[in-house]
């Protein structure tokens, strides 16, 4: 079996085998790049690696040895001769690029012998010391497990008995002596020498890249962007190129578009005189890369035209990492460029205005997911205005955010724990601070550049970043951090600006952004193709306008329950409930009677004629009663009840099993008259609307919980009579529907039935799967990450579809329901409403709409026009 592939024998199609790295180093050495020769091995050698109990095959390691002849040949070099050594990197790479996830090694096969002849070939004796010092403590940290700390403590009292500020400006003397007290601490910490043959040093380096596919930070990495764990890495071996040499030398990073914006410019930062992590790690602060422009200008052309080449040859934005040698660019990485929604959407519309893409695969390339970055709030203009400006740093990742400060990743993600909004504030991050990145409203960060680890893991997951922010002295030990005489400790409030590097003193007010330019062409090219329709789920006016900016096209979930909670209506709400004769009921659902038109006439004007389908009361009553004994005691005195007697009522009504007990239709069943007069409030409110703004409103409305077709039979008479009633008493021709929330497995499995009276169906899919998998929705938290965890269920049922079980249920009902009724509108208004991957389903399967809540519209108008396509 073929277990190692030059880079010329493999292409960009191949990630799945060499990884994205390998497979682009690949695509660009065939297309003429100057790219340092190597090879792959396979990421199918990694997980036969896995199996063979953490060990190379023979076959294996005989490949790989005859590959390095290969490469030797194709240098002109020999690894590990002392006269004309070869060196190389050893780079991990997986199908999805996992950033900074995994390890490197770099300058392998130096030891005391190459070390010499990389001097004398180089004559740079300074050089070869920095690299065989950089060798070391990646070797040592990486396949060793020692730890950079150790080493990183050597060369930094180097620095200072030296007064230097740099580390170029070490001498060679220094760095001999630097590589003698780093072999030390390989002794002492593994108790044998530092390997000095090439050979294992490969071998050993190959398998601790495998390995570092399972380090703690690459699997928390894989579960929150969904990767697979079984599909392995791929190890590249790259013939070494050096941008430490000197000052004609140096190494960078760059972005064909500006990652935060879109904007067409190259984008990137680059050192001389530097090697790999150099500019990532926020050592030195790395210098725009316009300035190579001036420094070397015929080298920045060339960059400048393989940037533009790479980006019309992959149709699509590049980030890509380059070195250069004694004025001699080479490319050593090039990928799909992670940027934020803002960039994606910019980019995607300025490539179809360039002809570079169609507006098919301009919306199909975006992730629905991702807008979700571009719908959060920004600061209120007025609140910023009155905030204290702190200190700037850079712009790393866009967005508002404002919380307390926390400095590590464990604090921030207890206190997130806890309920509360945090900010996570470090001298720097590492791969290390992921989760309570991931945790945190935002990061701040006092070192580090653009494209330093905290702003471009920040930017990937959409949050709000300032880096580099030099002006703040952060002391992550004593938990504080100061900014000229103001000190600020742990649960201090503070906010960001990402947008603008602004860091402001205090929470700050937050505001929905508006939507138009690219954004507004993006929704628009998403309307030309979906044909599901989007409606949104909304209980206030305020949540029905915010939908309709965001272009829903109706209301498709109006949950009454949620304005029986407000404070001045829950006396009466309570009195309902606990009333014990049918005229206390009645005189108390009077009361709500005219609060409840209120909301429906604001939610009418609102959505200014769209449909609205409104749900009846769902919720069991108890959920609306006292719990504290201080409010129980006023209720009854309010009602002129004794309290013993309020007690016994309230513990009459407590179920075990609320879920499953008295709510929904049943509700309405024991009292229609709660339904008569939600009935009384939507159709007076309806007509209201209609005659006072003109707004031709047809209200749906929709009974939950129905699993039998006599309870549906049952109260569409009830239903009927009182709009029928209505529609006389106000010489009204208002039209109306009556539906049902399909959401009980029996209801799906009779469709047929009930569709007779039903005149649309609203799939409540959160019930639905509540019920289907008897997981309770609101306990499901606890297990559901340990199944997740152990391959039970690849993804939480809640959040997308099951499509082969509650989805063959979805499909029964359409089928079953369109049966007797061939037009029948069917909608979904579950949490599934607005998941991309459901959508995709709901699409699949021919529903009219899917619901969501209004920040999720736009996903939803996006997710259906890539179902369309
Ligand atoms: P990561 O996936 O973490 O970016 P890479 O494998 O890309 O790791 O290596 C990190 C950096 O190391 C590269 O960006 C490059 O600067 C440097 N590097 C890797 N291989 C070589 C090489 N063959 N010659 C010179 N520098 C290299
Ligand atoms: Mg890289
Ligand atoms: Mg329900």
């Amino acid at each position: 079996k073929k277990w190692v592939y030059l880079f010329k024998e493999g292409n960009a199609n191949m990630k799945e085998l060499l990884g994205g790295k390998g497979a682009n180093l690949a695509e660009m050495t065939n297309i003429g790049l100057p790219v340092p020769g190597g090879f792959t091995v396979t990421t199918e050698a990694c997980t036969e690696y896995y199996n063979q109990d953490k060990k190379l095959s023979d076959e294996i390691v005989g490949q790989i040895n005859d590959y390095m002849s290969v490469l030797e040949k194709e240098c002109d070099k020999e690894f590990g001769n002392a006269d004309n050594p070869l060196l190389v990197s050893v780079r991990s790479g997986a199908k999805f690029s996992m950033p900074g996830m995994m390890d490197t090694i770099l300058n392998l096969g130096l030891n005391d012998e190459t070390v010499a002849g990389i001097a004398k070939a180089t004559d740079n004796e300074r050089f070869a010391f920095d690299s065989y010092r950089r060798f070391i403590q990646m070797f040592g940290d990486v396949v060793q497990e020692i730890g950079k700390e150790k080493f990183d403590h050597v060369l930094e009292a180097a620095k200072e008995k030296n007064g230097y500020k740099d580390d170029t400006e070490l001498t060679a003397d220094d760095l001999k002596a630097i590589v003698v007290a780093y072999k030390k601490i390989v002794k002492d910490e593994t108790g044998e020498d530092f390997p000095l043959d090439p050979k294992d040093q490969l071998l050993m380096a190959i398998e601790a890249v495998f390995r570092s596919w399972n380090n703690n930070r690459a699997i928390s990495y894989r579960n929150m962007n969904d990767i697979p764990h079984d599909i392995g890495t791929a190890v590249n071996v790259q013939s070494m190129v050096y941008g430490n040499m000197g000052n004609d030398c140096g190494t960078g990073v760059a972005f064909t578009r500006n990652p935060a914006t879109g904007q067409k410019k190259l984008f990137g930062e680059f050192l001389i005189n530097a090697q790999g992590e150099d500019v990532v790690a926020g050592i030195r602060t790395p210098k725009d890369i316009d300035e190579l422009k001036d420094i070397m200008p015929a080298v920045y052309k060339q960059f400048h035209e393989t940037a533009e080449l790479l980006e019309k040859h992959y149709k699509d934005m590049q980030d890509i990492e380059f070195t250069i040698e004694k004025s001699k660019l080479f490319m050593l990485q090039t990928r799909t460029g992670k940027r934020t929604a803002a960039a994606a959407i910019c980019a995607a519309v300025e490539m179809v205005e360039e002809g570079l893409i169609t507006k098919e695969e301009a919306i199909l390339r975006l992730d629905p997911i991702a807008l979700d970055q571009l719908l959060h709030p920004t600061f209120e203009a007025a609140a910023l205005t009155a905030a204290e400006l702190l200190a700037t740093g850079l712009p790393a990742s866009p967005g508002a955010a404002t919380g307390k400060i926390y400095f590590t990743a464990e604090a921030v993600c207890a206190a997130v724990a806890n309920g509360e909004e945090t900010l996570l504030v470090r001298k720097e991050t590492s791969p290390e601070d992921i989760e309570g990145m991931y945790a945190a409203n935002g990061i701040l960060t006092a070192r580090g550049g653009m494209t330093s680890h905290a702003a471009v893991v920040a930017r990937g997951m959409g949050k709000c970043c300032v880096a580099g922010c030099e002006s703040i002295k952060v002391d992550e030990a004593a938990k504080q951090f100061t900014v000229g005489n103001q000190v600020f400790k742990e649960g201090d409030y503070i906010s960001l600006n990402g947008s603008t590097g602004s860091v402001y003193k205090g929470s700050i007010k937050t505001v929905t952004p508006e939507l138009s330019g690219h954004f507004g062409q993006i929704m628009a090219w998403s309307d030309e193709f979906r044909t599901l329709k989007v409606r949104t789920n909304a209980d206030t006016p305020k949540d029905a306008s915010v939908a309709v900016g965001f272009g829903a096209e109706g209301i498709g979930l109006c949950r009454t329950e949620h304005m029986f909670f407000d404070e001045h209506r829950l006396p009466s709400v309570r009195r309902m409930i606990l009333s014990e004769s049918k005229e206390q009921r009645e005189k108390a659902l009077a009361e709500i009677l005219p609060m409840q038109k209120e909301d429906f006439i604001g939610i009418y004007k609102a959505m200014e004629g769209r449909p609205v389908t409104v749900r009846l009361l769902d919720p069991p009553l108890h959920e609306f009663l006292p719990k504290e004994t201080k409010d129980i005691e006023a209720l009854a005195v309010d009602m002129g009840f004794a309290v013993e007697d309020m007690l016994t009522i309230i513990q009459g009504l407590e179920e075990f099993n609320p879920m499953l007990g008295h709510r929904g239709c049943r509700l309405a069943i024991t009292y229609p008259e709660i339904a008569e007069m939600q009935t009384r409030a939507i159709m007076e409110a309806a007509i209201e609307v209609k005659e006072k703004y003109g707004f031709n409103v047809i209200p749906e409305i929709m009974i939950p919980l129905i699993g039998i077709n006599e309870e549906l039979t049952y109260l569409d008479k009830v239903v009927r009579n009182t709009a029928e009633v209505i529609r006389a008493e106000k010489k009204s021709d208002i039209e109306y529907l009556v539906g049902t929330m399909m959401e009980i497995p029996r209801a799906t499995l009779i469709a047929d039935q009930i569709a007779e009276t039903a005149e649309f169906f609203s799939f409540g899919t959160n019930d639905l799967t509540q019920m289907t998998y008897g997981f309770s929705r609101d306990d499901a938290g606890k297990f559901i990450t340990d199944y997740k965890e152990k391959g039970i269920l690849p993804n939480d049922p809640f959040q997308s579809i099951d499509v082969e079980g509650v989805g063959k249920l979805v499909e029964m009902g359409v089928t079953l329901g369109r049966k007797t009724k061939p037009d029948l509108k069917i909608g979904v208004c579950g949490e599934h409403g607005g998941d991309p991957k459901s959508i995709f389903f709901f699409h699949s399967v021919g529903l009219s709409y899917v619901s969501c809540s209004p920040f999720r519209v736009p996903i939803a108008r996006l997710a259906a026009a890539q179902a369309a396509l």
